[in-house]
């Protein structure tokens, strides 16, 4: 199931819920822009597409999507374990632009805040396992630094990038 269809069936739960089948109605404009921001970071991956050509301009390869790990991150390196995940600001509760829905607010707020428990579940598993975990945020994806944050962890782990510092 495609995560957009995912989406929509999470939708329909929740709108169940009020009863009424008058979910669109009953959503504020705000709640349904976020919704539908939501949607569109997780549905078409905008986001990640946006930042893996960042990568790739900035000549970064040899990376996965999506690989079968822990937490599943948008873009990871298994060799060098490094782990890049790009989160939306409404699923993952972005602390400068995310909004809880006013509308079944105590549902939306629980929702949000397992997928922000889960990130730090996952960061935390990773990181155990001697991973380097990084998160950006789809409002600050313009921001040259985050390129160049992963670019730096990829020199950082490069095969004999330490060896200067470990040999006499
Ligand atoms: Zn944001």
């Amino acid at each position: 199931m495609s995560a957009l269809r995912s989406i929509g069936r999470e939708y329909k739960i929740s709108s169940t819920k009020t009863g009424d089948g008058k979910m669109a109605d009953r959503v504020s404009r705000q709640g349904r822009s976020k919704i539908m921001s939501g949607i569109r970071s997780r549905g078409n991956r905008t986001t990640e597409i946006y930042f893996g050509k960042q990568m790739w301009a900035a000549g970064l390869r040899g990376y996965r999507k999506h690989p079968q790990i822990t937490g599943r991150p948008d873009f990871a390196w298994l060799g060098s374990k490094i782990a890049v995940f790009v989160d939306g600001c409404f699923w993952h509760r972005c602390p400068r632009c995310s909004q809880v829905p006013r509308t079944n607010a105590k549902y939306w707020l629980q929702k949000l805040n397992r997928n922000v428990e889960r990130d730090r579940e996952v960061g935390a598993v990773l990181r155990a396992r001697g991973w380097i975990v990084m998160r950006f945020w789809e409002c600050r994806l313009h921001l040259k630094s985050n390129i160049k944050r992963v670019a730096l962890a990829v020199e950082k782990r490069r095969p004999g990038a330490n060896r200067r510092l470990v040999m006499p």
